[in-house]
């Protein structure tokens, strides 16, 4: 079949069902382009890690281009999709087009602020590698900032750390920044003892991690109690700016406040017009296709399939993995014109969540398990999942060095100049004379660069 003949797939994005469906399209006879807006995969699962200076970002991070690279059958373009002509069969990129036979939008998700998109600059959520780095540089700035000051009440705010939403990421956020405060740094200050930090998880619902069993999550709010860590559940977050948040009518100062509370798909569902759950994901057809576009396929974090007993596949990497491997037989089917495989089904392994350095909760359906052994458990499973060899080697001596030192080993700042991030954390009121425009601003903004290739780490 000469290339002119070969069906082209074009998938968009390079995140956990975007890399799954190219790669199980290694053997067919098909030209693939996978389009990503970053020129790396990300392993979110350990961004937390990265975020409160545990791991360096390229651990978690590798080239799209070099994972594919064996692949001859794949074209990797870095591009942002804007659009889909339907009607012309083509991902649009700006003022370019990539025409395709076969479709596959895999493009994840985003923060959700519930309809308080205004809370967004007072509260990061995290979900990429410049998030991570921003934040990790908005926690180390906040230790340094409060060594510096003078003011007794100015230092409490600084040292206070609200996170919204007590699900893994808000759980696991918790735990590593009360270890970072109360283990890592302990005696790095002199003026400060940063073992005083506040960290406060507050959950609207009733009780934390409300995805797994009951008991697994009051053994994950008792594992986190013992780091510090105050757990508020029943706390609804009403007010959110500068200077804190008011959850359950109960002011909370703090210079730093995070937000894992909530997520929403990719633009996917408006570039196609399709139908869409209240979270923007894409309601697919059994075998994944959009209705009306038997050529189109939506997977993972932003679609919405009924592929698990009838329920919403989760938005875990497992599932994005599995619909990309799915889509990429019925795609094998129709070009080879065999039998089309079943309905997809969503078949869940497990879940997991770890609480600092020694504790975690696993679910495994019939076997659960907490505390170290848990902990073992899912430290095994994220180095064996994560890609790359040189990765999963400096992952696991950076935990074995963390574990046995009680240091983070990435904990560089970096920011051009102190006067940059002392005066004016992100999302902190600026001082006088410092507004959103100014060249210090924009000196953080360069400094957490979306190009992985800036970062000196
Ligand atoms: C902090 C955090 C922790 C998590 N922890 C876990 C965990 O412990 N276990 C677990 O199973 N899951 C976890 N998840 C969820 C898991 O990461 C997602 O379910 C999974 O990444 C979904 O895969 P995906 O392929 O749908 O999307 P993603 O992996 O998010 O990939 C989407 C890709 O699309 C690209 N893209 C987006 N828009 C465009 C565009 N317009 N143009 C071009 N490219 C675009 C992005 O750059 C990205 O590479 C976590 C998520 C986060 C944020």
């Amino acid at each position: 079949m000469t290339s002119a003949e070969r069906p082209r797939v074009v998938i968009v994005g390079g995140g956990f069902g975007g890399l799954a469906a190219a790669r199980a399209l290694a053997r067919v006879v098909v030209d693939v382009t996978l389009i990503d807006r970053h020129n790396y995969h990300l392993f979110q699962p350990l961004l937390y890690q990265v975020a409160t200076a545990a791991l360096a970002p390229n651990t978690i991070a590798a080239p799209i281009r070099a994972i594919l690279r064996a692949q001859d059958n794949v074209t990797v373009l870095m591009a942002t999709v804007t659009g889909i002509d339907t009607a012309k069969r083509a991902v649009l990129i700006g003022k370019g087009h990539i025409p395709f036979d076969f479709l596959v939008i895999a493009t994840g998700a985003r923060h959700a602020y519930f309809g308080h998109d205004e809370w967004e600059k007072f509260a990061p959520g995290i979900k990429t590698l410049a998030d991570a780095l921003s934040i990790r540089q908005n926690i180390l700035s906040a230790f340094e900032a409060a060594e510096v000051s003078d003011d007794p009440s100015e230092r409490r705010r600084l040292l206070n750390f609200v996170l919204i939403g007590a699900g893994p990421t808000g759980v696991e956020l918790a735990g590593a920044i009360a270890e970072l405060a109360k283990a890592s740094l302990v005696h790095d200050f002199r003026k400060i003892n940063p073992s005083e930090a506040r960290i406060i998880l507050l959950e609207a619902g009733p009780r934390i991690l409300p995805t797994f069993p009951e008991k697994s999550s009051a053994a994950a709010q008792r594992a986190l109690e013992r780091l510090g860590v105050e757990v508020r559940v029943g706390k609804p977050v009403t007010v959110c700016d500068a200077e804190g948040v008011v959850a359950g009518g109960e002011r909370i100062e703090a210079r730093n406040t995070l937000w894992a509370a909530g997520v929403a798909a990719s633009h996917a569902a408006m570039w196609l017009e399709a139908p869409a759950d209240r979270a923007g994901r894409v309601d697919v057809r059994a075998d994944l296709s959009v209705p009306g576009h038997p050529d189109i396929f939506v997977i993972g974090d932003t679609c919405s399939s009924k592929s698990w007993d009838e329920k919403p596949a989760p938005g875990i990497a497992p599932a994005a993995k599995q619909m990309g491997a799915y889509v990429a037989a019925v795609i094998r089917a129709r070009v080879e014109g065999a039998e089309l495989p079943p309905p997809f089904r969503y078949r869940h392994d497990g879940s997991l969540a770890t609480i600092g350095r020694n504790s975690a909760v696993v679910d495994f359906g019939k076997i659960r398990l907490s505390g170290w052994l848990a902990w073992l458990v899912w430290g095994v499973a994220h180095i064996y999942f994560l890609i790359g060899f040189r990765s999963r080697i400096v992952v696991a001596l950076d935990w074995l060095w963390a574990y046995v030192t009680f240091r983070h080993s990435a904990r560089i700042i970096l920011a051009e100049t102190a006067d940059t991030i002392m005066n004016f954390p992100v999302g902190a009121t600026a001082p006088a004379g410092i507004t959103r425009n100014s060249p210090q601003t924009e000196l953080l903004a360069r400094s957490v660069s979306r190009e992985p290739g800036h970062e000196p780490v």
